[in-house]
């Protein structure tokens, strides 16, 4: 007997030929994935992964239900195929669940089964039947309901027998890498992890932007983005971090352009510099947090003013999601506690009393030039810090 997680994936995006690319890269990742656990094996046969020779088997389901692609896993026995040996550990599943019972005496239960060996003996009717017999024989408080029963008791006879109550949900999407790579403008708010997130699990990989002001914004701000990066890994895969001094444009802006301007001027900037490293990453796209109406910088004409500062394709996939949504995801994904440290940020440093909320582009251009925006560019480009972040690694 072994323990081994069944694990399996959508077949919608598995498109003709297109097939072996997907699943070679479902497998890389899923192999990424389970990087920590030393001694893991991944195999791949009829359709399926299976995950064998580990520890920690709530750790690895953890970490398997993240792997956008994936439907759902199983933890279940591998064992042989003869009826006896099928027997001994459903009852041995179904007596671990009935211990299970805090004050009830009676589980329901009903049995699942499935061969793909056709020469085995029995066929699932007669497995089903059978089974559900000998164990409401052996195994006292147990019902039979076929509607809505506590526990289904799922046998599949293939190369071996495996068994199994639990049919875990994976996070769904397509495996990252297959849709290219994009830059993630990441702050250190609720917003923009979750605009990665949603992202990547279209099978997009993910490079990220962050902008900071040193010494106006801090080391732990800067750690704090390290920290969602590296939450996001679990999802995404590695990330590589590109922390930019956002400083001097900011002082520049400041002292030349006018202050209700400031902030949509920045974005703007932003947006320069993250197209500039998504060129040098031979990244697509960029992505942002935003969405409609949610600040002054967010409206549909302040949108339209940061689009034209590039040229890039700009994707902002919560651009029809209220806050409290937002939140939902952010807690979902576990990235809502970190996010919500309090600690200041380079918009918040230099925002203006009274920003406009419908900036006209000619006037926002004009404004531009008031500043040696290219030199400032590259200067800020040149002094990236770039940092690489992996799965697994530094957990906390
Ligand atoms: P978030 O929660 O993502 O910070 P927000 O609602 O606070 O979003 P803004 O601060 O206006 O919105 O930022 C809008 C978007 O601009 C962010 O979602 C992010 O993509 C990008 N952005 C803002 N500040 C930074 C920063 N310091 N570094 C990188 N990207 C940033
Ligand atoms: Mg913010």
């Amino acid at each position: 007997m072994e323990r081994v997680v069944l694990i399996r994936y959508g077949e919608i995006y598995l498109k003709g030929q297109n097939r072996p690319y997907f699943e070679r890269a479902l497998y890389d990742n899923i192999r990424k994935a389970l990087a920590e656990f030393p001694g893991i094996r991944v195999t791949r046969a009829q359709g399926r992964f299976y995950a064998e020779n580990y520890k920690d088997e709530a750790a690895v389901l953890q970490a398997l239900q993240k792997v956008f692609g994936l439907v759902s896993v199983s933890p279940a026995y591998k064992v042989g195929k003869d009826f006896e040996t099928l027997f001994e550990y459903s009852k041995k599943i179904m007596t671990d669940q009935l211990s299970l019972l805090q004050g009830r005496e009676i589980l329901t239960f009903k049995v699942e089964s499935r061969r793909s060996d056709k020469k085995y003996p029995m066929n699932s009717m007669e497995i089903n039947r059978e089974m559900g017999g000998r164990l409401l024989e052996a195994v006292p408080g147990l019902k039979v309901d076929v509607h809505h029963p506590d526990v289904v008791l799922n046998i599949e006879i293939r190369e071996s027998g495996y068994l199994y109550h639990e049919i875990l949900p994976c996070a769904g999407g397509m495996p990252v890498g297959t849709s290219g790579k994009a830059v993630l403008l990441l702050s250190g708010g609720i917003d923009s992890p979750v605009a990665g997130y949603m992202i990547a699990k279209r099978g997009v990989a993910l490079s990220a932007v962050h902008f900071h002001s040193f010494p106006y914004t801090s080391d732990r701000s800067r750690e704090k983005v390290i920290d969602l990066c590296r939450i996001l890994t679990r999802y995404c895969g590695a990330i590589r971090l590109h922390v930019v001094p956002f400083t001097r444009i900011q002082q520049e802006l400041y002292k030349k352009c006018p202050d209700s301007q400031l902030t949509v001027l920045m974005r703007c900037y932003m947006m320069k510099i993250a197209e500039a490293v998504a060129r040098s990453e031979e990244a697509a796209a960029l992505v942002t947090g935003e969405s409609i109406g949610q600040v002054a910088s967010q409206t549909m004409d302040s949108l339209a003013v940061t689009n034209a500062a590039v040229s890039m394709p700009v994707f902002r996939p919560l651009i029809g999601f209220d806050k409290v949504d937002i939140v939902n995801v952010s807690k979902k994904i576990e990235t809502y506690e970190t996010s919500i440290l309090p600690y200041e940020d380079c918009c918040t440093v230099f925002t203006p009393r009274h920003p406009v909320t419908h900036p006209r582009l000619e006037k926002i251009l004009e404004s531009e030039k008031r500043i040696n925006g290219e030199e400032l560019i590259q200067e800020a480009v040149a002094n990236i810090e770039v940092i690489g972040i992996r799965p697994g690694r530094n957990r906390f």
